[in-house]
């Protein structure tokens, strides 16, 4: 394949890995198998959380490669999204740890948004978890998306952008939760639920900065949550290691409906 420099009209790039990042140029670096790397490798722990570096499209997923198809013709790529349970190297992580909650093949997101964990699948296996980011432009191909990167916007914490901003919380001990329920617990009457934001009282949105998980009662409620529901949920602010009691939640989409 024939490796190409960066067109003159660089491309606006969110840096797509929270927190502090150190690589190098591996644009054209032998690999195994006498391949190429057309990438970029952004080394960082797994499970750190990534962010879209532009507006697209979300599309795959995390065993066959997933990325962001833009809207404006640049198609960015990300492979290597993290496949193991925290804490091992197991290749069992499945969904949970590897896309953000919300975020599943043909949702929309934004430059900054959370949309997935930084791992080792794919060909990084056997090597340091990174990120593996490809820069695509229309009628280019790949290109080294070294200087873009270089010159992205760099971000401590997502970006959140709520789906319903209307739905704010009325009192000053309350907050509101965009999450996706991952385990439903009907005995116990508790959700285990990923967040990717949350609005407080004033109406400020904020985003994660790491993994972050939640547990709430639900038995007040009249909605009972299903595995995959994306929703949002508003309660009184939780006391510290106990569960939040929602007072209203409301499910946007979910990951399994047909
Ligand atoms: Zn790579």
């Amino acid at each position: 394949m024939a490796l190409m420099a960066l067109p003159r009209q660089d491309v606006a790039l969110t840096f797509p890995v929270l927190g502090a990042v150190t690589w190098t140029d591996t644009w054209g670096a032998p690999r195994g198998g006498g391949r190429t790397h057309i990438g970029q490798d952004l080394p960082a722990e797994k499970m750190r959380p990534l962010v879209a570096a532009r507006d697209g499209v979300w599309y795959g997923s995390a065993l066959n490669g997933s990325g962001i198809r833009c809207e404006d013709g640049v198609s960015l790529n990300y492979y290597h999204l993290n496949n193991d349970s925290p804490g091992t190297d197991d290749g069992l992580g499945g969904d949970e740890y590897s896309m953000a909650p919300g975020v599943w093949a043909g949702v929309p997101v934004r430059a900054g948004q959370f949309v997935a964990y930084l791992g080792d699948s794919g060909n990084a296996e056997e090597t340091v978890s990174h990120l593996h980011f490809e820069l695509w432009l229309k009628d280019l191909g790949v290109v080294n998306a070294f200087s873009a990167l270089t010159s992205a916007r760099r971000l401590e914490c997502s970006e959140h952008y709520p789906e319903r901003p209307e739905f704010v919380p009325l009192h000053e001990d309350e907050i509101r939760w965009d999450g996706e329920v991952r385990e439903v617990n009907p005995e116990k009457g508790y959700v285990k639920i990923d967040l990717g934001g949350t609005v407080d009282s004033a109406g400020v949105a904020a985003g994660i900065s790491r993994f972050t998980r939640r547990y709430l009662k639900y038995s007040d409620c009249e909605l009972v949550p299903k595995v995959g529901d994306f929703c949002l949920v508003i309660g009184k602010i939780p006391e510290v290691g106990k569960g939040m009691s929602p007072k209203a939640m409301l499910v946007l989409r979910n990951r399994y409906a047909p």
